[in-house]
């Protein structure tokens, strides 16, 4: 039997676009509807991308120190989140960085730094930073995250061999003034015509959970449609202690999944990423959500802990997906030291090795300081941090720290 969402998926597929009314009609399905959404959804998103999902891998340049007061970020200024604090990587702090993402399966790069926008210096480094990774890297994308742009600043991104830009709009107009006050709705539209004029590929998404309602939540959508970014990245609320946004907790698993098909709808030949808050939020309806969306962010968020790498390729294959641009690794043995290691190894990928120099992803028996799962201090730290399901447990490996990433 053809359901009302199949009906939407058809009239998309024939070259109809999914109205509001559609839009607002899947976010407000009742949740015995949920698998025939994705069932919809699903269609547009095999369409468009197969079975292939699009792996990315941020590397935090500059954490902390923002004079901006976005208040779900927990970079901001007032935020006393516990988070790592640092300026700028080295180069080859950030290719390195960068190179645990790629040899974990990312095809691209995010290169993102806190702050209002770059100064010119900040641009002459992600420019190095850029160069080499893609010397080195053959055919790695790289989308750089910096901020609000200034004329003339995205143009030396894009010589330089930068891909995308990425400034998330965040949320519908109408509720912008609320999450933050320092900057404007209209400057971030501004940095994203700035990035698409220069010729980056726009990557622009939304938060979900931030007091917004349903039409707001289409409303942003909608604006994003119009934007034509090209990528989405649909994150969900991660309310850290010490933001305004503490304790704060509107979403289900359910609307989640909800809000991922409602963008596939609307925008149905676009990347949509899930991205932070996609552990905590989606639960055990990860696997069902790369049915409707095709990008995830591998191990690590900016500030917060995701969950182990491993996990994250066990999600794509287990769901019969593949990796894009590596289409053969489940079957050539690529990941076969990640798969095989066992439970409780170390939390990151065959690809890193740590301090100690042996290969990460099997259990080496060293006792190394940098590997949380054999350390039983740092093990014990982000048990406890990791006790209630509803907080972000911090970051503390990878950038800005001598501890392997999580990739
Ligand atoms: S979102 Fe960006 S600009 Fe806003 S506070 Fe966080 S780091 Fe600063």
């Amino acid at each position: 039997m053809s359901t009302q969402f199949d009906q939407i998926a058809d009239k998309v597929l024939a070259g109809t676009p999914a109205s509001e009314a559609d839009a607002l009609a899947v976010l407000q399905a009742p949740d015995f509807e949920l698998m025939s959404i994705v069932a919809a959804a699903g269609r547009l998103r095999r369409e468009h991308f197969g079975n292939t999902v699009k792996v990315n891998y941020l590397v935090n340049l500059k954490s902390g120190l923002c004079p901006e007061n976005c208040n779900y970020c927990s970079q901001a200024r007032g935020s006393e989140a516990d988070i790592l604090k640092y300026s700028y990587l080295s180069k080859d702090d950030a290719i390195a960085q960068a190179g645990a993402g790629l040899k974990g399966g990312a095809s691209r790069v995010c290169m993102v730094s806190s702050g209002r926008g770059p100064s010119n210096k900040d641009i002459d480094k992600v420019v190095e930073m850029t160069e080499a990774i893609k010397d080195e890297y053959e055919g790695v994308e790289v989308c750089a995250c910096l901020g609000l742009l200034k004329d003339g600043q995205a143009e030396r991104l894009k010589a330089a061999g930068v891909d995308a830009y990425n400034h998330n709009i965040n949320t519908a107009e109408s509720n912008h003034d609320n999450i933050v006050q320092t900057h404007t709705y209209a400057d971030r539209v501004d940095t994203i015509g700035k990035a698409k004029s220069a010729g980056l590929s726009p990557c622009s998404g939304l938060i979900a959970g931030l007091g917004e309602s349903d039409e707001q939540l289409v409303e942003a959508l909608f604006a994003l449609k119009a934007l034509e970014s090209d990528s989405i990245p649909v994150n969900f609320l991660m309310p850290f202690d010490g933001t305004p946004y503490e304790n704060t907790w509107e979403l289900s698993p359910q609307r989640c999944l909800k809000i991922l098909a409602m963008a596939r709808f609307v925008c149905p030949d676009k990347e949509i990423r899930i991205a932070g808050g996609r552990e905590m939020h989606l639960r055990s309806l990860q696997g069902q959500a790369l049915h409707v969306a095709n990008s995830i962010f591998l191990g690590d968020y900016l500030t917060s802990t995701g969950q182990d790498a491993r996990d994250d390729l066990e999600m794509i294959r287990d769901n019969g997906f593949v990796i894009l641009g590596q289409e053969n690794a489940f079957n050539d043995g690529t990941f076969d030291e990640v798969f095989n290691a066992p439970r409780g190894g170390h939390a990151h990928a065959a690809a890193t090795t740590t301090p100690c120099g042996s290969s990460a992803g099997s259990a080496c028996g060293d006792g190394c300081g940098g590997c949380t799962a054999l350390n039983p201090e740092a093990k014990a730290a982000e048990a406890a941090e990791a006790v209630d399901p509803h907080k972000p447990v911090i970051r503390r490996r990878g950038a800005g720290t001598e501890v392997p990433a999580n990739a």
